[in-house]
């Protein structure tokens, strides 16, 4: 396919796409097809794009319910492979592919590298995980497509991380944030940074405080920090990436609809708003996605960007529904800490946040490391000033503590930053 002209273009293959999946998944699959019946709903009243509302929603336990093939809607011959990812409780959510689902999302998720600017010239260090996880599987397709050298090491394993860093000169690595700060600071530490080419970071699945990019961004002395959306239900890795201007995620909204909607009243949010994110996608064979509620919270960003992409942009992912504390009636999301505590000086990205009950009332007690060139001398000043700004934009009080630079677990893979001991 060409490239698309016009949002009008875009809207057109979006229909198209739409009504292909209804009608797809209700004669194929025996789950959509008993959800639209009790939703009252044929794929035949699917007559414009806003009629979207009226199917049902897909959610992570009908994953679980349906298992080991949930939302199955090909015969099992045309399924020529399977990624899993880690459910929170119980059984692991297993996503088909055929031929054709894994020729869509490497063709997008080059797209995605391309948006990074990396190509033929490029050597990129993939540093997720490889096997049943979709995080390997899909970089490394997406990086030959490009033609790009993959060079697969995996995540973990900073010896080797840093060997390849300095031998093979890669000039791009996919990981985590996490890992990209671990490994940043092994640069810093080992004092390798003028022995390595790292131009560009393309980091994924987890959220990330502005304070952790620049400190990620300093120690590998790159020019460019990406951030890759994914989701294993949505394929894995690929589907958004932003552009060299940095303001908010493209997405490709050719390949998906994105909604976001209230997450307690399942009604769009306003313009700009916080919400869930609920995604249908338009070519999915093996296992479509119809209004799948993602619990991934972001906003839509309105109007064009200046880069004149005409993918349409989201902002970070800024948390999950199910990550929402909510401490005295107040719903806090942990993004809105992140933001606070970005901005303020003399602090290290590494926090934690506990919430405890005491004499019946709740407590968010926040730990947050000093800077490593910062004297402690400080640490009232600052913890006061974290308070504050906590008070104000949140209102909600919160204690701050201030502990060593390097106090804070780290970690290869996701940070556990949230405690509730209540
Ligand atoms: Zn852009």
């Amino acid at each position: 396919m060409g490239e698309i002209k016009d949002a009008k273009e875009l809207e057109k293959i979006q229909l198209e796409g739409l009504k292909w999946t209804v009608n797809h998944a209700y004669k194929n699959s025996l789950f959509y097809k008993r959800q639209f019946d009790k939703a009252g709903v044929k794929p035949e009243d699917i007559k414009g794009l806003e009629d979207l509302s009226r199917l049902p929603f897909t959610e992570a336990h009908h994953l679980r319910d349906d298992y080991p093939f949930p939302l199955l809607s090909v015969p099992e011959e045309k399924v020529v492979r399977i990624h899993s990812s880690s459910g929170t409780t119980g059984k692991r959510k297993i996503l088909s592919y055929t031929k054709k689902d894994i020729e869509d999302w490497t063709s997008f998720f080059a797209r995605a590298f391309k948006m990074a600017g990396i190509g033929p010239k490029d050597r990129v260090q993939i540093a997720v995980g490889y096997g049943l996880w979709t995080a390997g599987a899909g970089f490394q397709a997406g990086c030959e497509r490009v033609g790009a050298m993959a060079i697969p090491v995996g995540p973990g394993n900073l010896e080797l991380q840093c060997q390849f860093l300095i031998d093979l000169k890669p000039t791009c690595i996919c990981c985590t944030s996490s890992m990209a700060l671990l490994l940043g600071e092994e640069i810093k530490r080992r004092g390798l940074k003028d022995k390595i080419s790292i131009r560009t970071v393309i980091q994924g699945s987890e959220r990330c405080s502005d304070s952790m990019r620049r400190a990620i961004l300093d120690h590998l002395g790159a020019e460019h920090l990406y951030d890759i959306t994914g989701l294993t239900e949505l394929y894995g890795p690929g589907p958004g990436i932003d552009c060299h201007l940095h303001k908010g995620i493209h997405y490709w909204a050719d390949y998906y609809i994105l909604e976001i909607l209230d997450p307690e009243t399942l009604e769009p949010v306003k313009d700009g708003e916080i919400g869930e994110m609920v995604i249908t996608t338009l070519r999915k064979e093996a296992s479509p996605l119809i209004r799948y509620r993602t619990r991934d919270l972001t906003r839509k960003i309105s109007g064009p960007c200046p880069c004149g992409s005409i993918f349409p942009r989201h902002d970070r992912i800024l948390g999950r529904s199910d990550d929402m504390i909510i401490i005295r009636g107040v719903n806090v999301y942990p993004g809105q800490i992140d933001e606070i505590l970005s901005e303020i000086e003399g602090i290290s990205s590494e926090y934690n946040i506990i919430l405890e009950r005491r004499d019946a009332r709740d407590y968010m007690v926040i730990k947050v490391e000093r800077d490593s060139a910062r004297d402690p001398s400080y640490d009232e000043e600052i913890q006061a000033g974290i308070e504050k700004q906590i008070k104000n934009q949140i209102m909600v009080s919160a204690e701050v503590q201030i502990v060593d630079y390097g106090a804070l677990p780290r970690s290869e893979r996701k940070s556990k930053r949230i405690f509730d001991n209540r």
